[in-house]
């Protein structure tokens, strides 16, 4: 089978996360959903700067290794019970951000705060309960956290983000980074007005367009 597209995906998106200072060193992992249902994710503990398209592992959704040389990501079960929870996402990102782990560490939901957040991130972001990193016991919490949004931040760890595809798995993380960036400020000048509720559902519906246009830009 030919995972060349998913791998190169892949490889491409970890180096959009450093780029984007989503994480440092080989923290922070992702994977897609490949054309035949199994996955490709990042492998264990390397540079994505220097990695190479076939050091993307192709696994199965139990986590055999159907191809690669490599081991692939230690946060496997994370990404395995998300597909397994929610056959809408087909992407999945998994950073280490600055801003996203402070509210990581304060245990706080970001609230719908501004458009962006509102249209790619909807009613607003939870925090998922703590566990060690790469258990099942993380797995599940994550998959809870989630719930039927498109990010979660993880409890003294970092945050996960998910799509229907690898664009919008990217574009949530960066969104998501930019509303902790701004919650965070507002909240050291002391005031966060929340977007209205009937706000929310709207600029949610116009997030597809939006996306489109996105496209465009590129
Ligand atoms: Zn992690």
């Amino acid at each position: 089978m030919n995972y060349e597209n998913e791998r190169n995906i892949v490889l491409n998106a970890c180096r959009e996360m450093v780029k984007g200072n989503l994480t440092v060193g080989s923290w922070g992992n992702i994977s897609i959903k490949c054309h035949d249902g199994n996955i490709a994710i990042t492998p264990s503990g390397t540079n994505y700067e220097k990695s190479k398209p076939e050091d993307m592992v192709i696994t199965d959704i139990n986590g055999s290794v159907i191809e690669g040389k490599l081991a692939p990501s230690s946060e496997r079960l994370m990404h395995y019970a998300i597909y397994k929870k929610r056959p809408d996402v087909n992407a999945i990102v998994h950073t280490h951000s600055v801003y996203s782990s402070v509210l990581s560490v304060t245990d706080d939901k970001i609230p719908p705060i501004t458009e962006d957040t509102a249209m790619i991130l909807g009613n607003g972001v939870n925090v998922s309960e703590y566990a060690i990193t790469g258990t099942q016991e993380l797995a599940d919490k994550v998959v809870k956290g989630l719930d039927t949004n498109n990010a979660t931040i993880m409890k003294n760890h970092g945050a996960v983000t998910v799509g229907s595809d690898m664009e919008r798995a990217v574009i949530a993380a960066q969104v998501l980074e930019k509303s902790a960036h701004i919650f965070i400020l507002a909240k050291l000048c002391g005031k966060v007005n929340v977007l209205p509720e009937k706000d929310v559902k709207e600029l949610r519906n116009m997030s597809e367009g939006y996306l489109n246009q996105w496209k465009n830009w590129k």
